[in-house]
């Protein structure tokens, strides 16, 4: 008998080398292979004309083989090609290391390619087409094909083939969810939810399956804030910060005014901070509305009340930013301050490791691993994370289990409606920063299709002649992250073709070394970069208020949420900036969609509209705000499941159902699983 326990190496097909690849995506046993989701399911959808082809969008196209399959070997490659056409147009074909193809298609034949076209030199090729023959192709168009994420190493065949072995072991799980919860919401046991999810037969099983795994996923988070809550009690205040000479001083040499709603949120902040209780405070405010100052200064409180703090950032480059920042504004003040991430080198982590504990260090900058396990400190009063969008349980139980009990302040952009922000921060309090700094110009936009490109490379020109910077957003490849990283850096080649050649170009993308993307961010930072062409991997937090121009090709694959963060890397400073949505489709509904982000600069009110185009329950869809760190749940588009999700579990409790005290196994071992870091 199969156990979730056990080492997916039990498995047919998985030796030492798969064993590895799947470890290397924190795939270890059977339990953590069926959890691994679909991020979506390929459909087969009517052939496109090939002139409606375009690159990183997966199409299906039927046309002519017009040549002989070529075959050459370069560089240890053994590659084949050959060409298509259709009455509108032309396509290459390209096969690695698949001579045979040779064998199985030819001159003159027919047939249905599908793939995700690249440029490759300037023209369109589609690479490892899926072939039909229309008869075949009419099948195919019935079936829906789970598709997992995938790193380095890891296929799409792998893990279909892995998870198909444990149906069986599916369907005996056992049901953890109480019984009455199951049956007034009508949904289907655990293990069909996971089998339905994995292999669906029909769109309804998916729509029922991902129903029940949201509620699941909401249901464990919000039961694991509760058994925290019942575990911790009130959390005293062993902290009282007070203003300092430093901090007013600080804050009388500020270089611009606070907005009204900065001064509020600080206000409500700093009678947290002598309280009874030690503070657990949300501060809520759209993209630029000026969140790191505050943190600057609830920090200098900090140290020059003779405690310590941190700042916690999702990304590294991020954090980096932040801790050149708070160098440069905190200078005249003596306090000493560290960086710690994932690249810092391990003589450097045990030095900052000492300092903390001896109090050698004031404020500590870094990702998540500052609150590890190794990490001690002498006096943590504060903890603030910056666009962090769910930290609380996780993070919070880490510090408690270290026997710390800091002051907790949460920075976030997600503009998340009250009711539902009331649950997903369950105890934090909120404050709302709802007003721009009033030097800011808004920022104008504009939806324009891809023979606007010309144009806008002039823009761009015109706008690094005056001094400026630009950021030029690549559209994210589905499939993989290395087709991601090639196609940013075939388009910068091409850019680099297209500007004056006196303009500095460069490109970032997941895939390269953190050193390296901060490298670029620093000297993109101090202007010495001109253009910068980038995955979403900037997203999140950067502040390069000299930048004034940013180009998005492929708008209409991402979610408008998406948009929004990314358009608010500028209009950060004096001058006028300017949006450039590249539309790749010209269909009714995208112009909808981005005609929204056209009309309005605000989080909240595009976040609504999105909602309203799309309608709740989209299960198929990309996930909105895939920032919020739950795996398929998204707070927006299944807002119905966590209000459900909080009714089930207040019901419970007001019938004496204690989560700190379950004899519920699987749901213990859930809630554990929850907890951890
Ligand atoms: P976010 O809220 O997105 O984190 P930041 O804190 O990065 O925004 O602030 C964006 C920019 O606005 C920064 O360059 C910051 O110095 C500036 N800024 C913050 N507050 C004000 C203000 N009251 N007036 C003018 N500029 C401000
Ligand atoms: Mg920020």
């Amino acid at each position: 008998m199969m156990k979730g326990t056990d080492s997916i190496r039990s498995l047919k097909g998985i030796g030492d080398k798969t064993e590895q690849i799947f470890r290397s995506a924190g795939i270890e046993t059977i339990d953590d292979l069926i959890t691994l989701y679909p991020r979506y399911y390929l459909t087969y959808e009517e052939p496109v004309s090939i002139a409606d082809a375009q690159p990183g969008i997966r199409v299906a196209v039927y046309g002519k083989i017009t040549n002989a399959l070529a075959y050459r070997q370069f560089k240890g490659l053994k590659i084949t090609t050959c060409n298509i056409r259709d009455h509108s147009g032309a396509l290459g074909l390209i096969w690695y290391n698949m001579p045979y193809m040779r064998k199985q298609l030819h001159q003159g034949d027919t047939r249905i390619f599908v793939g995700t076209p690249v440029m490759k030199n300037g023209r369109l090729v589609m690479e490892h087409p899926e072939t039909f023959t229309e008869e075949a192709y009419r099948k195919q168009r019935q079936t829906l094909q789970p598709v997992y994420p995938l790193s380095r190493g890891l296929t799409n065949k792998m893990i279909v083939k892995a998870i198909s072995q444990t149906v069986d072991y599916m369907r005996e799980i056992p049901e953890y969810l109480p019984d009455e919860i199951i049956k007034k919401y009508h949904f289907p046991d655990y293990g069909l939810a996971l089998q339905h999810v994995h292999f669906p037969v029909e769109r309804q099983d998916v729509i029922e399956a991902k129903r029940r795994l949201i509620f699941d996923e909401f249901f464990i988070f919000l039961a694991a804030m509760r058994m925290i809550k019942e575990q911790n009690g009130v959390i005293e205040n062993h902290y009282k910060i007070y203003e300092t000479k430093e901090s007013r001083d600080f804050m009388r040499n500020l270089p611009f005014d606070l907005t009204g709603a900065q001064m509020r949120a600080l206000q409500e902040m700093k009678a947290d901070l002598q309280k009874d209780e030690a503070m657990n405070r949300l501060v809520q405010g759209d993209v630029g509305s000026g969140k790191t100052i505050l943190a600057v200064i609830l920090l200098l409180m900090t140290a020059t009340n003779g405690y310590q703090g941190a700042l916690m950032a999702p990304t590294e480059v991020l954090a980096v930013q932040h801790y050149e920042t708070f160098c440069k504004m905190l200078e005249p003040y003596q306090i000493r301050i560290a960086l710690l991430t994932g690249s810092t080198k391990a003589k450097e982590k045990r030095e900052i490791y000492k300092k903390l504990e001896n109090h050698e260090i004031d404020i500590v900058i870094g990702t998540h691993a500052l609150i590890q396990e190794k990490v001690n400190y002498r006096c943590l009063a504060l903890v603030i994370t910056d666009e962090q969008h769910r930290f609380g349980v996780k993070q919070r139980e880490a510090l408690y289990r270290k026997g710390l009990e800091p002051h907790v302040l949460v920075m976030s952009a997600t503009p998340i409606p009250r009711t539902l922000a009331l649950i997903i921060y369950g105890d934090l309090s909120i404050s709302v920063i709802d007003e721009l700094p009033a030097n800011r110009l808004p920022i104008k936009n504009c939806v324009v299709n891809t023979s606007y490109r010309p144009n806008a490379y002039r823009f761009i020109e015109k706008q690094v002649a005056m001094g400026h910077q630009a950021y030029v957003i690549c559209p994210m490849v589905e499939e993989s992250e290395n087709l991601e990283a090639e196609n940013v850096t075939e388009y910068t080649k091409i850019l680099r073709q297209n500007l004056s050649p006196s303009i500095r170009i460069e490109c970032l993308n997941g895939r390269m070394k953190a050193a390296d993307k901060n490298r670029i961010m620093e000297e993109f930072g101090k202007g010495k970069i001109n253009v910068l062409v980038s995955t979403t991997v900037i997203e999140v937090g950067i502040n390069v208020p000299n930048a004034t121009v940013m180009m998005v090709e492929n708008a209409e694959r991402f979610g408008l949420a998406q948009l929004h963060q990314l358009r608010g890397r500028i209009g950060r400073g004096d001058s006028q900036s300017y949006c450039i949505f590249i539309s790749g489709k010209d269909n009714e509904e995208t112009k909808k969609r981005l005609e929204i982000l056209n009309r309005s600069n605000d989080g909240f009110y595009i976040a609504n509209e999105d909602l309203k185009l799309r309608g709740p329950g989209d299960f198929f869809g990309v996930r909105q705000s895939g920032m919020m760190d739950f795996v398929l749940a998204d707070i927006y588009q299944n807002a119905d499941l966590l209000k459900m999700a909080d009714d089930s579990i207040r019901s419970l409790e007001e019938n004496g159902f204690s989560f700190g005290n379950l004899n519920n196994d699987r749901l213990k071992k859930q809630l554990e699983l929850a907890l951890q870091l």
